[in-house]
């Protein structure tokens, strides 16, 4: 058997560029050293006519030469090769090149490496991949530029692509690392030169993909949901939308509906990558019908606004608590008065819940007072527009910086549930002023947010419409069982 070790070769087209020519090199190798070992039938897609002759030297120096006569390979050793087919197809000769250069001394090996525990970046590179420590370095230096290697995890796969010495897998350079991030984006390292690295990310183009649903609520809303398998995100947004007008607990029952239009991104294989807007979201409650719709209000920000326009995500909460289980422990409205045993008008509603839950700002607004208060206790009231002002009472203590004048945003966290003042037990006390009178909190619908201006109007219904158009049977379907229900 023939080990080559040396080759020359004469070229008889000096135009033809330079890797088609290494090429037909390795491919006339290829199949001599194929034909020398197995003597089967071998085929090498080249295009021969360009090729004069081949100069070969095997491990004893000895010369092997291949002469091309009439496109056949003759060896000055052996004769005519008959057993060597060479075909007239260069269109193949780049792709089967390719493969023949693992028949080269250096190869292109893609490793991919398991984050471990304790496991670092330069480790790997040093330990796992081979490099030195210099090199790693530079290795690590280029990477930062676009990720940080400290954020690797336990369990993360990594893939390197080495060149390395075909015969003993001795490493020559790191040519190439691929950190994936999430299922549509790649940190990509490249050598560029002897000494140089650089990083770029890819991120593949994620389509949008449009899901429609409806179902009847029966136990749980995201049980319901995720029977028709919505995903836990969309169930978490669709519930935190309406969580500024519905009270999930109380005003949510077995039978009532849910609708909802929502987006999904999806990657070039059709995989969901990552849940989208919510579009469109409706609770058909026994005793009330919220639709919203999701708008990209010009002033920044997207939106959901019932069909008229009115912004319900800036109504006044209902139970401006983090401890949404909440009970009223004393409702709006006359009572008999737990301290001083008398029938007196009670001004708030009580929500019982453990000392230190947080309370939020029922809307955005302007803090007015913000101190102890008599019987209230801890106290602040918030100016939310001309029309609508809250108060809280009882409180344990204030949010850091909670002073008049200061400006909260709805669900922001302005002091915690306590027993100060005259209060029996941990409750918060919620009022709501309109236009100067105290009204039930638990009874209000009104928006006291801005709601769209005329030009903004305008784009929101032609949004709604567009909408409504591209989920013709969706929406169709939703009225008939509109009507079914009204029939009941
Ligand atoms: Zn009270």
């Amino acid at each position: 058997m023939k080990f080559i070790n040396k080759i020359k070769m004469k070229i008889k087209n000096k135009h033809k560029p330079r890797f088609i020519a290494m090429g037909y090199a390795a491919a006339i190798i290829f199949a001599f050293v194929l034909s020398t070992t197995t003597n089967n039938n071998v085929i090498a897609s080249v295009s021969s006519d360009s090729i004069e002759y081949i100069n070969m030297l095997d491990k004893e120096n000895e010369e092997i030469v291949l002469m091309n006569i009439n496109n056949n390979y003759v060896d000055n050793e052996f004769g005519i090769l008959d057993n060597l087919k060479v075909l007239m197809k260069s269109d193949n000769v780049k792709e089967k090149s390719n493969k023949f250069e693992s028949q080269k001394t250096e190869e292109l090996v893609r490793k991919t490496i398991e984050i471990g525990k304790g496991d670092n970046f330069i480790g790997i590179l040093t330990q796992k991949v081979g490099l030195g420590y210099n090199e790693a370095t530079t290795v690590i230096n280029s990477l930062k530029k676009k990720y940080n290697p400290k954020n690797i995890r336990v369990g993360q796969v990594i893939e390197f692509e080495v060149l390395e010495k075909a015969e003993n897998n001795e490493l020559i350079s790191l040519e190439k690392i691929i950190i994936t991030q999430g299922h549509s984006k790649r940190i990509i390292l490249k050598k560029v030169s002897e000494t140089e690295y650089k990083t770029s990310v890819e991120e593949d183009e994620l389509l949008e993909e449009v899901v429609s649903s409806s179902g009847q609520i029966r136990g749980s809303l995201s049980g319901a949901m995720n029977a028709n398998g919505i995903p836990n995100s969309v169930v978490a947004n669709f519930i935190n939308i309406f969580s500024y007008s519905v009270d999930f607990r109380k005003d949510v029952r077995s039978g009532d509906r849910y609708e909802l239009i929502y987006e999904n991104k999806v990657n070039k294989d059709g995989k969901v990558v990552k849940t989208g807007d919510i579009l469109y979201a409706a609770l058909k409650l026994h005793n009330d019908i919220l639709e919203l719709y999701r708008f990209e209000n010009p002033k920044g920000g997207a939106d959901y606004y019932n069909e008229k326009g009115i912004a319900l995500k800036r109504t006044l909460h209902r139970k401006p608590l983090a401890f949404q289980n909440a009970r009223i422990s004393s409702p709006f409205g006359r009572r008999r008065h737990p301290v001083f045993k008398d029938t007196r008008i009670h001004w708030g509603v009580d929500y019982a819940a453990p000392r230190g839950t947080a309370i939020f700002a029922a809307g955005d607004g302007v803090v007015q007072v913000a101190k102890y208060n008599g019987g209230y206790g801890n106290y602040i009231k918030i100016r939310h527009n001309s029309e609508y002002s809250t108060a809280y009472g009882h409180m344990n203590s204030f949010a850091k910086g909670m002073k008049s004048g200061v400006r909260v945003k709805q669900g922001q966290i302005i002091g915690y549930v306590g027993n100060t003042g005259r209060s029996t037990g941990p409750h918060l006390h919620y009022e709501v002023v309109r236009n100067g009178k105290r009204v039930n909190p638990t009874a209000i619908k009104a928006a006291t947010g801005e709601n769209l201006n005329r030009n903004a109007l305008a784009n929101f219904k032609k949004v709604v419409s567009a909408l409504k158009a591209e989920h013709k049977t969706f929406f169709a379907n939703k009225d008939k069982k509109e009507q079914k229900s009204a029939k009941r």
